[in-house]
């Protein structure tokens, strides 16, 4: 599920320092974070679950590009109406909505996807 959602087509997992793919993994004090199961390994590194994501080294908060993505493909809002709803930034805006664009493209050219891949919304068939 966190490859379809929080990275695009050519993502083949988070490595520790080691090249040791990490699992997502709960953490009480840290919430989700990815983290290296291997024992003798790397002292079971780990970093945060948006590390190499969509979302990470962003300026806007994850919350505000939540909001933006959820007023942009669940309300199918125009730009200016979210912006009037939220207070956010235009420039943030369109920076969040151009970037998702360009992978929903890319992951559509690319040929990776599935039927299911392409349905937005409820099925009703
Ligand atoms: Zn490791």
């Amino acid at each position: 599920m966190e490859q379809k959602i929080l990275y695009d087509y050519t993502h083949t997992g988070i490595k520790c320092p080691n090249g040791i793919t990490m699992k997502l993994t709960f953490n009480s004090d840290r919430g989700y974070v990815w983290r290296c199961h291997k024992s003798k390994c790397c002292n079971k590194s780990r970093c945060s679950v948006l590390f190499q994501s969509f979302f990470a080294e962003r300026k806007s908060t994850l919350r505000d590009q939540f909001i933006v993505l959820y007023y942009w493909l669940c309300c199918k809002a125009p730009r200016n109406t979210i912006t009037l709803s939220t207070g956010i930034h235009p420039d943030t805006i369109r920076g969040v909505i151009d970037d998702f664009y360009q992978i929903m493209q890319e992951d559509f050219l690319s040929g990776n996807q599935t039927e299911e891949d392409l349905k937005i919304g409820k099925c009703t068939s």
